[in-house]
């Protein structure tokens, strides 16, 4: 999705193959066969059934009636095997494990006497011959090159130099909420207690996890104002889901399975309307206002004609107009009384965290995006936490899991818990902010926001504000008329912001043709005022170009982003300088970020697969 994706993840494994290689990989893969080898070798030496002949690193072993009595035994021993059945114990290795360990697991099915070196040689493989990969794999040169800490380090490095990531300048992401990632907060992560934890570990092993999530939860719901949470969801998009499963859930439990109507506003985040039809449910989809706001008229309208089938209405607050739309309660008491019930999408809780809470004006159930108001790192990267917090009459529905709990609902995620191992960085946010540290950054986060709409708008029209010309916690500048007076566009300046060193806002969304800016609290003033001080300059660039002091298409900001390679050929043809291409502010010339490519077609590369190392045709055969 979006904001999450398991982009870190894939990045973490692919990194895996990077520095192993395909040999490497083949070496792990082997040793962890032996191990399992040599283990099924030592059962059947000690007169243990193993079930399969052949198998990759998971032993089944039959021990009709006795296997609670083998797992207990190992877990005496400090080893965790799967209890499968009365009959049936299941073992895994990986690369971890030693031979040691098959002695605790030997010893756990009361097996003396088996020599593991002796067996390790005697014993053959277990893989199917006709299995067995013949082909390489692996044979990009990245997975041959970096083999040493060193290299690996240098490659990373040199990774990380072709982004503009936070730790440049700020990413001002409409609707993303790019704050913060305290080391504090993301230090325990790496710890063994919590990193090293499997999700199925027995809950006597899970003590500490149990009190971690509880008091989340806990927190969570007293922040919400709701009566229940799960943080099983592993995105915002997923809680929505689980949610939205709770809705259908209750409905049918009310004899009402009928109800499957969801009304989602246009200004809604993509998302809601992908959720509600992957839960079944039909959207319908309400107009809004000349300010941005829920069309109340057309509420009724849409209500009337699907009284009764409406399940849900999805609406978001403060919208993603950036706006807190005073008709919330309003909206919340009209679908109520035509039988619906109210989601709340609560991404946009850094504007509300201390000031208000949804299960109070009339939501009956929220996800929150623990990856943006409580400091998850995100954005590209993940994996996220997309709690789903529930009013009473909601929360026997809220997600479970077949191997923990009977829920009606079931699992929305494989784990229990989720992403458990990330949960640490929004505890240690909430525990060292405390309520009061909350609230400031809530009032800091709407602030900052202010302050940009206010210097920005004598440069560039500000779309929506509430009360008081005010705005949330994010505000959109308008470029749609600029655009029509000058042909400039909002890719224009979002490339050439580039240049400056900045991150683009977010783009065209919820309205095309503008840029969506969120600032955050952890910008301080200076940061702030860079940024303005960045998209002045560029309004001072559009202005050239409609006062024809630069050429309608070769000027810096149809040319952006700059680089390096393109400033420093010896042909150099546009009738702007080197200077005022790469330097267009003076501050720039400290710190300056070199975009590592040019602009792309972005939606010829949106729509087409493109492979970047070797060329397509090296695949052909
Ligand atoms: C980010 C966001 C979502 C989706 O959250 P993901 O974690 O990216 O799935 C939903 N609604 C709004 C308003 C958002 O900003």
């Amino acid at each position: 999705n979006i904001c999450t994706a398991q982009v870190l993840l894939a990045v973490i494994a692919g990194m895996y193959a990077v520095y192993h290689g395909p040999e490497g990989l083949r070496r792990i893969a082997r040793r962890v066969h032996r191990h399992a080898v040599v283990l099924a070798a030592g059962l059947r030496h000690g007169g243990v059934e193993v079930v399969h002949d052949v198998f990759f690193d998971t032993v089944l072993a039959r021990v009709p009636g006795r296997a609670a009595q083998v797992v207990a035994a190992a877990r005496d021993n400090g080893v965790n095997l799967r209890l499968v059945d009365a009959d049936h114990v299941g073992v895994t290795s990986d690369e971890r494990t030693e031979l040691l360990h098959l002695e605790q697991v030997l010893a756990a099915f009361e097996v003396s006497g088996a020599v593991l070196t002796d067996l390790d040689a005697a014993a053959h493989d277990a893989l199917p011959e006709a299995l067995a990969r013949t082909g390489d794999y692996l044979t990009h040169p990245v997975f041959h090159s970096h083999r040493s800490e060193t290299a690996m380090l240098r490659y990373l490095r040199r990774l990380q130099d072709k982004d503009v990531a936070l730790d440049r300048s700020m990413i001002p992401l409409g609707s993303c909420t790019m704050k913060l990632n305290a080391t504090t907060e993301m230090e325990p992560i790496t710890w063994p207690e919590f990193a090293g934890l499997h999700p199925f570990a027995p809950a006597e092993q899970t003590e500490g996890y149990t009190e971690l999530v509880r008091e989340l939860e806990g927190w969570l719901a007293e922040v919400t104002g709701y009566d229940a949470v799960s943080i099983q969801p592993n995105a915002g998009s997923q809680g929505e889901f689980a949610g939205l499963l709770a809705i259908r859930a209750y409905h049918r439990a009310n004899g009402e399975a009928g109800r499957d109507v969801c009304l989602i506003p246009s200004s809604a985040h993509g998302t809601n309307a992908a959720s509600a039809v992957m839960a079944g449910m039909r959207v319908v989809v309400v107009a809004c206002d000349d300010n941005g706001n829920v069309d109340l008229a057309d509420l009724d309208a849409k209500i009337d004609k699907h009284r009764d089938r409406l399940a849900a209405i999805m609406v978001t607050y403060p919208s993603t107009h950036g706006v807190y739309e005073e008709t919330i309660t309003e909206i919340c008491e009209r679908v109520h009384e035509a039988g619906g019930q109210v989601y709340v999408d609560g991404a946009n809780l850094n504007a509300l965290v201390g000031l208000a809470k949804p299960g109070e004006f009339g939501a009956d159930v929220s996800h929150l995006n623990l990856h943006k108001t409580f400091c998850i790192p995100h954005g590209g990267g993940g994996p996220g936490v997309g709690p789903v917090a529930v009013r009473a009459h909601l929360a026997a529905y809220l997600p479970g899991h077949p191997l923990h709990d009977d829920s009606p609902v079931g699992p929305v995620s494989a784990a229990p818990y989720g992403s458990a191992g990330i949960l640490p960085i929004s505890w240690a946010y909430i525990r060292m902010m405390g309520a009061e540290g909350l609230t400031a950054a809530t009032e800091q986060a709407i602030l900052s926001a202010n302050y940009l709409a206010r210097r920005l708008a004598p440069h560039y029209p500000v779309l929506y504000t509430g009360r008081g010309g005010l705005v949330a916690h994010e505000c959109i500048v308008d470029l749609r008329q600029i655009t029509k007076e000058t042909g400039v566009t909002v890719d224009d300046v979002a490339k050439r912001l580039v240049d400056y060193g900045f991150h683009a806002p977010t783009m065209s969304f919820p309205v095309a043709g503008t840029l969506m800016i969120e600032p955050t609290e952890s910008e301080d003033l200076a940061e702030l005022d860079r940024f303005c001080e960045a998209l002045i300059a560029i309004r001072g660039e559009i202005e050239k170009v409609a006062s024809g002091a630069y050429d309608k298409t070769d000027n810096p900001l149809r040319n952006a982003p700059h680089t390096a390679a393109c400033l420093l050929a010896d042909d150099w043809a546009h009738p702007y300088s080197r200077a005022e291409a790469a330097y267009p502010l003076p501050s720039v010339r400290e710190a300056k970020y070199w975009s590592p490519v040019r602009r792309i077609d972005q939606a010829y590369g949106d729509r087409n697969l493109v492979c970047a190392c070797p060329p397509l045709e090296a695949y052909e055969d």
